[in-house]
This record gives structure tokens, C-alpha cells and sequence, in this order.
């Protein structure tokens, strides 16, 4: 009954993927700058969606909109 901790949850995700298809470069889109270019060719990127193992280092959460406890 265990076997949800050994398979990481793949969730959609937003990414930015290269235009040239012979460049298989592409990154996640909350990663990339404000003007993403390709990190191998620095040709022109695209929106597209990848399934992708949640990112470990987000379980933070933002402790900004608590402002009904004052
Ligand atoms: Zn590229």
C-alpha cells in the first residue's frame, strides 16, 4: 500500500520549451525570466506544458495573506 512514495506525482506544469525542434532545451516556466530565451541556443521559446514531479523546495508557504488574525 505503499507504493505512492516510491513514484514521485507527476502535475502538469508550465514550461517553456525552444521553437527549434532540433533543440530539445526547455525550462520551467517560474524559472525562466522575464524574457526567456533558450538557455543552449538563445533562440525564441513557447509556451507548452510538461508533466513533471512537484518541486520539493515549494512546500513553503506564504504567510502574507493572514491578515484576518489581526
Ligand atoms: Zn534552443
Amino acid at each position: 500500500m505503499s507504493e505512492e512514495q516510491d513514484k514521485p506525482k507527476l502535475i502538469p506544469t508550465k514550461i517553456l520549451k525552444c521553437k527549434d525542434a532540433e533543440c530539445k532545451a526547455w525550462v520551467r516556466e517560474e524559472l525562466a525570466g522575464a524574457e526567456p530565451a533558450c538557455p543552449i541556443c538563445k533562440g525564441p521559446m513557447h509556451r507548452s506544458i510538461r508533466h513533471l514531479p512537484a518541486l520539493q523546495n515549494k512546500i513553503k508557504k506564504k504567510k502574507a495573506e493572514k491578515k484576518e488574525l489581526f
